[in-house]
């Protein structure tokens, strides 16, 4: 597949170069997933495209299929695992919609019924 090279001053290019370290869950050619720094929970965890794009509307439709694929093996063992009876899919765009970083990316984040509702 065609990628988008990597962005010399972006975090999640740096990561994917292994300038900075990362906690890797999941890793092939064209898709990267690691726990967040930050996580809102235990097991919070990122996918990225393995290229710079810097949101949605960026993203090539090669991307799309993998990055189901890849959200719903790492949704699958958050279940399995316990460390939650649900997940959340979550995507920012633009920093209108909270987005921090320009590199996008999908949070995938375990819940449990006593975390109440969000949306
Ligand atoms: P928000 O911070 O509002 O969630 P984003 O949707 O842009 O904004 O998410 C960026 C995410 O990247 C944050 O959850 C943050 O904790 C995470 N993050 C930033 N730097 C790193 C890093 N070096 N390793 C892992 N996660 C990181």
């Amino acid at each position: 597949m065609q990628k988008q090279p990597l962005n010399q001053d972006c975090i999640f290019c740096k990561i994917i170069s292994g300038i900075i370290p990362s906690s890797k869950v999941f890793e092939n050619e064209t898709i990267l997933a690691f726990l967040d720094v930050s996580p809102i929970k235990p097991g919070h965890t990122l996918i990225i495209p393995k290229g710079h794009y810097e949101n949605l509307l960026d993203l090539p439709e090669q991307y799309y299929s993998e990055l189901i694929k890849i959200s719903q093996k790492i949704g699958k063992s958050i279940i399995e695992s316990g460390l939650g009876t649900g997940f959340n899919l979550v995507q920012n765009n633009f920093p209108s919609a909270g987005q921090v970083v320009m590199h996008a990316h999908w949070h995938i984040i375990p819940r449990n019924d006593s975390d109440g509702l969000y949306c």
